[in-house]
């Protein structure tokens, strides 16, 4: 089974899995697909669906919680939910008493979770074997606040600057950082304009009257609106944009987990304000503590509880993220079997490859091992907006106004 390595797509392998629809987790998939079939969430096969053109036979739904076998191999795939973007998942993979668990990108804050998904996770203590993760923000640097305190502190931000002629724009790509327009939408009581390619998706993630009451893409007039490219350097383009439809100011909003190092409690700076030198006063960057995910200790915690055997990352196997995993994780797995194949992985040679992020698990009860490749996939443009545009640098040498929010 192959998840998340569309690119490496072969007669090999027998089934495909795909926890979420960002492009660096579906990068290889086609609409011309002619390989097996694919496991996903329904909300994740009708955004393929619509955006790609796929078939939606080439595709096995998976509702949460709900373990299905694969095909009469006695193997049981079981989505969990990732608290990531609309229709992300974990797989959950079981095969006699070995349980695999493939995090695909996930941010692990129970509260924010699907109950019984949380709950399931809490049971699997001690059953993990492996566990394939993200390893994103694996270091303590990376600590952020919980989203709903992100999300207040926006709304309190946007009700302090807010005046009929002006504009919020935020950064998004395909899909992810929804509840950032949510919020945004409900404190300006406003709708979000958007494209007819992005209501499109919308359409497939969220009911009818959600759509109508909170999206439009044909009303310029919204007091939100959404784009790609949201920066510091880019606020004079925004502006622009701004007063083409109608308005005299613009705040440009970027989410973003990479702008927020407080290793303390993570709770410091939610939301950081910048004006633009520029613009007369008339445009300014909101950067927002919030990632869709984990944080360091949120990633180490869910090691913590299912306590596996090994732990391998999804991201990269550079010599410096197993170290990672060695230095961070050791504590937090079991390693009262067999020390020496623990973490196989830390002996093995990086292999050069140009591929995007890829993953091979192998359920053959002949060959007990997982096995996997990957390669680094950062910047993580599509659910990590603009990072290289808007990191600290580009603030500190900007006049700031910081807000701290305890
Ligand atoms: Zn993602």
């Amino acid at each position: 089974m192959l998840i998340d390595g569309f690119a490496l797509k072969s007669p090999e392998f027998a089934f495909y899995g795909l926890t979420h629809y960002h492009s660096d987790h579906y990068g290889g998939l086609n609409k011309n697909w002619k390989y097996g079939p694919i496991f996903a969430t329904p909300i994740t096969i009708a955004l393929a669906v619509q955006d790609i053109g796929i078939l939606q036979n080439h595709f096995r739904p998976l509702q949460l919680n709900k373990p299905v076998e694969i095909d009469g191999t006695g193997v049981y795939i079981t989505a969990l939910d990732a608290n990531h973007c609309p229709g992300a998942c974990m797989f959950l993979i079981r095969q006699g008493k070995r349980r695999v668990l493939f995090t695909g990108d996930f941010r692990y804050h129970p509260a924010d979770m699907d109950r019984e998904s949380a709950d399931a996770i809490a049971g699997l203590a001690g059953d993990i074997e492996t566990i394939f993760l993200d390893t994103t923000y694996l270091s303590p640097r990376w600590e952020f606040p919980a989203q709903r305190a992100v999300l207040d502190a926006l709304t309190t931000r946007a009700l302090e600057l807010n005046r009929p002629d002006r504009l919020f724009v935020v950064a998004t790509y395909k899909i992810g950082k929804e509840k950032v327009l949510f919020a945004l939408a409900d404190a300006l009581h406003t709708r979000v304009n958007v494209s007819e390619a992005k209501l499109a998706l919308l359409s497939v993630m969220y009911p009818p009257a959600i759509v109508a009451k909170y999206f439009t893409a044909t009303d310029v007039t919204a007091q939100v609106h959404v784009a790609k490219g949201v920066s510091f350097k880019g606020m004079p383009g925004l502006l622009e944009h701004a007063v083409q439809a109608g308005f005299t100011s613009v705040v440009g909003v970027v989410a973003t987990g990479w702008t927020h190092t407080n290793p303390r409690n993570g709770t410091g700076t939610l939301v950081k304000t910048a004006t633009h030198p520029d613009c007369s006063g008339q445009a300014m960057l909101l950067t927002l503590a919030y990632s869709e995910h984990s944080s360091f200790s949120e990633a180490r915690a869910l090691v913590r509880v299912l306590g596996p055997k090994r732990v391998q990352s999804i991201v990269s196997t550079a010599p410096e993220e197993a170290k990672k995993i060695k230095a961070h994780l050791k504590d937090c797995m079991d390693l009262s079997t067999d020390r020496s194949t623990l973490i196989p992985f830390l002996s093995q040679t990086p292999q050069p490859q140009k591929r995007k992020s890829l993953e091979v698990i192998d359920l053959d009860p002949s060959q007990p091992q997982a096995r996997s490749e990957f390669i680094p996939r950062r910047p993580r443009l599509e659910d990590e907006a603009a990072l290289p545009e808007i990191g600290m640098p580009v603030l500190v040498e900007s006049p700031v106004e910081v807000i701290e929010l305890d």
